[in-house]
């Protein structure tokens, strides 16, 4: 009818719509300037084996400070990225440093760390992909196999050849492969028994509960198990408290991040913690 017609022709013009339309425009805005001026930055948070707490790895996670100063979430200003492509840049931003800094770490006394680098679907499904990725790692001198790809579980679920290809070829490569935010998405029994990856990354959402559920029930001492049976790694990230730790130590988790072991660090508080860790 001509009313809801009326209404819905409304309904766009709202000031909440607008609103938000002005918020992406300005982030995009203020992100295509901070990509020039520095303004994004790349932060490392430990990863740790939890059978005696040794350092085992490292997740890149980005940062953009903008020019007056205010810290904006990678939450709020990827999605804004990826609709607009500009994700492809910062992504390949950020495996440059870490990479970078993954060689450095390796000739001072790192040898063998891994670092982990989140990868966004756009990203991951343009053609240039793999060749971008190849210049990175030959640049940065590191071997590949410290090199693990934090993709989502849509992008390890899915069967477009294309997609099947790209992770093969990335194995074929020795980068490791691990599905981020585990157990958020919707795969099935079946697809998760042929999926290409090394391993599992149980979402913060599985442990920040670990405390009151009962350890069989949780989900993370499913895919702790799920892991187990189909072997793949697993890694809980979110870990805050001793007695998460304690817990997933005991049903079998062998790594794990979160505030409890190191916050996401530049790489100087990095260094100092690395110090500090040897140390006691
Ligand atoms: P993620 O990859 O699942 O990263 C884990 C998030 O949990 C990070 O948030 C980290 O700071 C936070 N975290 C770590 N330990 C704890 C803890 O003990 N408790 C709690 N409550 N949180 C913890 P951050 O850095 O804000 O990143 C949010 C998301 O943004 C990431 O989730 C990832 O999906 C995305 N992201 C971050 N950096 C990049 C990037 O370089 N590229 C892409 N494509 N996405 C990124
Ligand atoms: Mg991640
Ligand atoms: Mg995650
Ligand atoms: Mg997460």
């Amino acid at each position: 009818t001509a009313k809801s017609t009326q209404r819905g022709q409304l309904a766009w013009y709202t000031p909440e719509i607008s609103r938000q339309t002005h918020d992406r425009v300005t982030l995009l805005t203020g992100l295509r300037t901070a990509m020039r001026a520095e303004g994004l930055f790349v932060v490392y948070q430990p990863q740790i084996a939890l059978s005696d707490r040794r350092l085992i790895g490292l997740e890149a996670l980005v940062r953009w400070r903008t020019e007056s100063g205010e810290m904006i979430g990678p939450d709020r200003f990827i999605p804004v990225a990826e609709q607009s492509g500009l994700i492809r840049e910062i992504g390949f931003f950020v495996l440059r440093r870490a990479c970078s800094v993954l060689a450095l770490l390796h000739g001072e006394g790192c040898q063998g760390l891994r670092m982990a680098v989140n990868v966004s679907a756009i990203q991951f499904r343009h053609p240039a992909f793999l060749a971008e990725l190849r210049q990175i790692i030959g640049d940065s001198g590191i071997d590949p196999c410290c090199l693990e790809l934090e993709i989502t579980e849509s992008i390890a679920m899915e069967d477009a050849v294309y997609v099947r290809e790209t992770l093969d070829a990335l194995h074929g490569m020795g980068i490791q492969l691990a599905v981020d935010d585990f157990g958020t998405g919707y795969s099935s029994l079946a697809q998760l028994k042929g999926m290409a990856v090394d391993r599992l990354k149980i979402d913060k959402a599985f442990v920040c509960d670990l405390d009151e559920a009962g350890a069989d029930a949780s989900i993370a001492g499913v895919v702790i198990q799920l892991g187990q049976r189909l072997g793949k790694e697993v890694i809980a990230e979110g870990v805050e408290t001793e007695a998460q730790a304690d817990l997933l130590k005991r049903m079998g988790c062998p790594e794990a991040q979160g505030y409890l072991f190191g916050r996401p660090m530049p790489l100087d508080d990095l260094r100092a913690w690395i110090r500090r860790s040897r140390a006691g």
